[in-house]
């Protein structure tokens, strides 16, 4: 099964992704949440438009099922927003 991923940032429907935007990583949000984008030019785009660089990192990292570390969202259900 190939999963339809929805770009964050122009909404295009694509598949294979290799950039996503994860929030284990920031202080902002306090679930998992997984933004795929179609490419580096909508992934550069979500670095300029997003204030997720505002807030902190999370250190140390949650642990627990909901955010263990994803390498690839490709094959896996993840929430998104
Ligand atoms: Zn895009």
């Amino acid at each position: 099964m190939t999963k339809l991923h929805t770009c964050y940032v122009c909404n295009k429907q694509f598949i294979n992704a290799i950039y996503w935007y994860d929030s284990l990583h920031d202080t902002k949000y306090d679930k998992r949440i997984i933004r795929p984008f179609c490419g580096p030019p909508c992934a550069n785009k979500y670095r300029e438009m997003s204030d997720v660089n505002n807030y902190p990192q999370r250190k140390p990292l949650p642990r627990g099922e909901e955010w263990q570390l994803i390498q690839d969202i490709n094959n896996i259900e993840y929430e998104t927003d």
